[in-house]
């Protein structure tokens, strides 16, 4: 047990980590040019945050929550997504009272007590962002395009990008008196978890993970029947912003989401190539949520982008990412002088860019050459007390052998070639 990670948590050892960089980098860059700043919140939030945020007949909230007392009584809980917190903070520091859009990313572990299988853990990553302090759909329109930006930038073929319209608590009334007529024969067919949703919220039986409340789900009247003409709209204008932006969509009426709090727009990016957990992005938005987690009436839309699945996505589609370069001198060394000038070159090196390594084990001369190999150095340097005195060093490119001398002062110029 103390040498294995707890059940639905990976490490990401260093040769893999490359990967985790890349993806990170990428998506920085992308926010950073639609004009997104970084946000970073803590790990853990009271308890209640989530369940008046996310809602308390969702799955989240209902059964996947790592809450704990801590030792003055508090209830404290692991973040399970990245919204809630975010709007925290924006109601804390009050940036509802500064020039509005606010623009927010993130890159955060979340966690969610669920049973671990493919592309379902219970550690898993997110990168995210908000709009704060708009109505307006070119908004969502924004949102969904970074999005569809940020997936093809990495080359991923195979998305699909879903949207469908929730509604507002307006429209919703209608909606729910309809699902529980659609249902209410199949009642005693459902889940107990969805025996309890049939009252409070009928919605959320559609998501459902239990295989048979998702049949029974099946034909069930859409919300888009239901919209008001405020959604019917705002829906409208959604699609024409994204087919001015040249983004490719389809209407999926079926798509609900998993927090109670989207409103109006839901959409979500799928993938057919990784199993059923294949919605490697989900988000919509939330006007009510702010208000509801004690800011003033303020709108707002996101999305979050699960890592683990987009890694999973890039290596179904045969996206190779670039491992980072090898060392690029290692610099071998016998005797106690040749390592005294092997010590002051190693930091001159480093100092200059130059990714450089010494032998940190002793080893002979062989053996530092074969450690060179190993770890795939592009030059050797060779330093010997010969070489010292006759102030030059022996430079070798590994991949073909060949060998150049050339003098203790030309060393670094040399290599920087
Ligand atoms: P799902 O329907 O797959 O459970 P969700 O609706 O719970 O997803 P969100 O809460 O919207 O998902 O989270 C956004 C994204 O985070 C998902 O689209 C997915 O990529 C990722 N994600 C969610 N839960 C997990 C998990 N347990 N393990 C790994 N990734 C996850
Ligand atoms: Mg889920």
């Amino acid at each position: 047990m103390l040498t294995n990670a707890p059940k639905g948590t990976k490490d990401v050892m260093p040769n893999q980590v490359y990967k985790w960089h890349f993806v990170e980098k990428a998506f920085a860059e992308i926010c950073q040019k639609y004009g997104f700043k970084e946000v970073r919140t803590p790990i853990f939030e009271h308890t209640e945050l989530f369940t008046r945020g996310v809602g308390d007949t969702t799955d989240i909230v209902e059964k996947q929550m790592y809450t704990f007392e801590d030792y003055a009584k508090r209830s404290i809980t692991l973040k399970p997504e990245g919204t809630s917190p975010v709007v925290r903070a924006f109601v804390e520091h009050k940036q509802f009272a500064e020039v509005q859009p606010t623009k927010m990313y993130y890159d955060i572990p979340c966690f969610r007590y669920e049973k671990p299988q493919s592309g379902r853990l219970r550690e898993f990553h997110q990168f995210g962002i908000e709009v704060f302090g708009t109505s307006s759909m070119m908004a969502d329109a924004e949102v969904i395009c970074l999005a569809y930006d940020f997936l093809n930038t990495l080359g991923i073929q195979d998305l699909e990008l879903r949207i469908n319209s929730i509604g507002c608590p307006k429209c919703r009334e209608r909606h729910r008196e309809a699902l529980r007529e659609f249902l209410k024969p199949k009642y005693d067919q459902l889940c107990d978890t969805c025996k309890g949703r049939y009252d409070k919220n009928p919605l959320r039986i559609l998501d459902c993970k239990s295989e048979l409340c998702q049949e029974l789900g099946k034909g069930a009247p859409t919300m888009l029947e239901y919209l008001c003409d405020e959604c019917k709209e705002a829906f409208e204008e959604l699609q024409k912003d994204l087919t001015a932006m040249d983004v490719e969509f389809i209407v999926d009426p079926g798509i609900v989401r998993g927090l109670d709090y989207y409103t109006k727009t839901a959409f979500e990016f799928v993938s057919n190539k990784i199993g059923a957990q294949g919605t490697v992005c989900g988000g919509g938005r939330y006007d009510h949520l702010i208000e509801q987690l004690g800011g003033p009436s303020t709108p707002g839309v996101g999305f979050g982008l699960g890592i683990e699945r987009l890694l999973l996505t890039m290596e179904a589609n045969g996206i190779a990412i670039p491992e980072p370069d090898p060392v690029d001198v290692f610099i071998a060394v016998m005797g106690e002088p040749a390592r005294m000038y092997g010590l002051s070159l190693i930091r001159k090196l480093r100092l200059e860019g130059i990714k450089a390594e010494m032998d940190l084990l002793s080893r002979n001369f062989k053996g530092q050459f074969k450690y060179a190999d190993r770890i795939h150095a592009k030059y050797t340097v060779v330093i010997g007390d010969n070489e010292l005195n006759e102030g030059k060093v022996a430079i070798k490119t590994m991949a073909t052998s060949e060998q150049r001398v050339v003098s203790i002062e030309s060393i670094i110029e040399e290599l920087k070639k």
